[in-house]
């Protein structure tokens, strides 16, 4: 006899209606066979998703890479864990490492900690998508919900110094944390002298040398540059300079219309650019459920954002006052030219591992220079793992943390675990745009029959109350075991709502779960319980 957690109403098989059945239950398997068949067709279903890593898991060369030994406050120099990075991925492997007992050491060149993210990344973007939403939702919201302004101006530096402040809280936050849990910070660029020794050249001008018994490699990625275009950072920018801008540019090009991208130029948007989006590819956010992208398009270009979608930029020429890009249609042919005033390039990011001397060491790359691992984080290398955006899969904040941490586990000797299939990804535009699992296109893709149930926020009493009623909620759930396979929503505060979604499909659970669970009247949530009635049945207020 033992406890089971029930996850899904759908796998209790007796006489009473699914819904209304006990969720603890003690029991023996053999007494429930169809608890048992139930199960074996949650296997089943789990077999959609399919991780990254087990393309490098499977490569003998790394699976049978074992941590070296550590010991708990061994009271030696070396430590246990050197982390070479204070990024998200960095510092939370750092801390988890010290919360787990271990003597650990985090280099930095940064002078700061937070990495990409919290310094030129999530934290100083959403803090100007947060100011440049209030600029626009006063300047043309606020009247017709009967609050009446004089007169509406953007004052640009309070705004960055806001930015600004949040910055440094947030990575001052991070240095308390290491004192907390007693991780020793290093300030410096770090370099190899051998798998398990790093030479630091340290922001005060010395050299000093950290040896650890497992180093893990967390230094992230870099902006990726476009042959032929210098970014000065002033007239030709990064998402680094494009969150830093002096005055508000009249014409803003941006190049790449991924999720980056789109973020900034919304910001620059709402603050009043005029702003075009080139993009080489057909569409927008390719990773994107085919269907929300579309109407997410039809958004933005409602925001007065333009398109200019299967396009190429040949070459941009900063000789007079602007910027004068000159395009041609991606499949070739005639080319046309571009004004600007500041030029975003916004075209990815690349791992970055530039003087870190992983020639010196032997570890392995691939061809895009991310550092191939196994299911552990270990490289080829033993006692060396990596993590985050140095890393083949999603470049994203939240990744790098779940990295670090399982990372750290393994390296513990514990067991840790991520999940690449149910990492959420968000776009933080208005609205946002946030989805988990498989979208329509993947699941078409690999042949399983599907449902669709889709519930728009126009039919959503709290989104009309507070007059944000654009977008949608979208499920997919596989026709045979009502399973969810994919969430995509659209609407304000979608990277919130997401999470419900999220935790769903972790445990495995049907449409009808979320369809039969009580959400609170009136929520933005209630269209995400409507979308899942619509996929198993029918939805009430549509
Ligand atoms: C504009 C922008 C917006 C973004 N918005 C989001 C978002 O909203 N949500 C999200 O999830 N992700 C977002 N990202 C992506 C996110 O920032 C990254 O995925 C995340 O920072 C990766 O974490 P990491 O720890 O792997 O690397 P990083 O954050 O890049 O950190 C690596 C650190 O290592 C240091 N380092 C490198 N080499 C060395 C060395 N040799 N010695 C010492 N230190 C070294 C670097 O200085 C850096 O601080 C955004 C990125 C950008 C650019």
């Amino acid at each position: 006899m033992f406890h089971i957690l029930v996850h899904s109403p759908l796998y209790i098989a007796d006489s009473k209606p699914k819904h209304q059945k006990e969720r603890i239950f003690q029991f023996s398997t053999q007494s429930y066979p169809e608890m048992a068949m139930a199960s074996i067709s949650r296997r089943k279903a789990t077999t959609v998703f399919s991780s990254w890593r087990h393309l490098y898991s499977n490569s003998s060369k790394y699976s049978s890479i074992v941590s070296r030994s550590y010991s708990v406050s061994s009271g030696s120099d070396e430590n246990d864990v050197v982390v070479v990075g204070g990024g998200p991925g960095g510092y939370v492997a750092a801390i988890k490492a010290a919360q787990l007992g271990l003597k650990t050491t985090c280099i930095e060149k940064r002078g700061a900690l937070g990495g990409t993210c919290l310094n030129v990344g999530c934290i100083p973007s959403k803090a100007l998508l947060h100011s440049s939403h209030m600029y626009h939702e006063a300047k043309h919201s606020f009247a017709s919900h009967g609050v009446k302004l004089s007169s509406v101006e953007v004052n640009l530096p309070a705004m960055m110094a806001q930015k600004d402040k949040a910055v440094g809280n947030l990575t001052k936050g991070i240095e308390g944390l290491f004192k907390k849990n007693k991780v020793t910070y290093v300030k410096g660029y770090g370099k190899f002298l051998s798998p398990s020794e790093v030479s630091v050249d340290t922001l005060e001008g010395g050299n000093t040398v950290v040896k650890g018994k497992n180093i893990i490699i967390a230094t992230g990625s870099d902006v990726k540059g476009l042959p032929g275009i210098i970014i000065d950072e002033k007239r030709i920018v990064s998402s680094t300079g494009a969150l830093s801008l002096s005055e508000v540019p009249k014409k803003l090009v941006v190049i790449g219309a991924g999720y980056i991208g789109l973020e900034m130029g919304s910001v620059w948007g709402r603050l009043g650019s005029e702003v075009t989006v080139v993009e080489f590819a057909a569409d927008i956010v390719p990773t994107m459920d085919g269907e929300v992208r579309k109407q997410f398009q039809r958004s933005l270009e409602k925001q007065k954002m333009k398109f200019m979608l299967n396009t190429k930029v040949v070459s941009v020429d900063t000789a007079g006052n602007g910027v004068k890009l000159t395009l041609e249609p991606a499949a070739g042919g005639d080319q046309t030219t571009l004004e600007a005033d500041v030029v975003l390039v916004s075209a990815g990011r690349v791992p970055f591992t530039a003087g870190l001397g992983l020639d010196k060491i032997g570890v392995e790359t691939d061809k895009a220079g991310r550092i191939l691992v196994n299911h552990r984080f270990g490289t080829n290398v033993p006692g060396v793992y990596a993590i985050g955006d140095v890393i083949p899969g999603p470049m994203l904040a939240h990744k790098a943390e779940e990295d670090g941490v399982a990372c750290v586990e393994y390296i513990a000797g514990k067991e840790g675990h991520v999940d690449y299939d149910m990492v959420p990804g968000v776009v933080y535009t208005h609205p946002e745009v946030a989805s988990v699992g498989k979208t329509e296109e993947q699941v078409k893709a690999l042949g399983v029959d599907y449902r669709v149930g889709k519930f728009p926020f126009l039919a959503n009493s709290r989104a009309k109350a507070i007059d944000d009623a654009e977008g949608v909620v979208k499920i997919l759930a596989e026709k045979e075991t009502d399973k969810i396979l994919g969430v995509h929503i659209m609407s304000p505060n979608a990277g919130e709502l997401i999470h419900e979604a999220v935790l769903a499909l972790h445990y495995g659970a049907s449409s009808e779960d979320i369809a039969r669970t009580c959400h609170a009247h009136p929520t933005m949530s209630e269209a995400l319980k409507e979308a899942a009635m619509a996929t198993y049945d029918k939805p009430i207020h549509i």
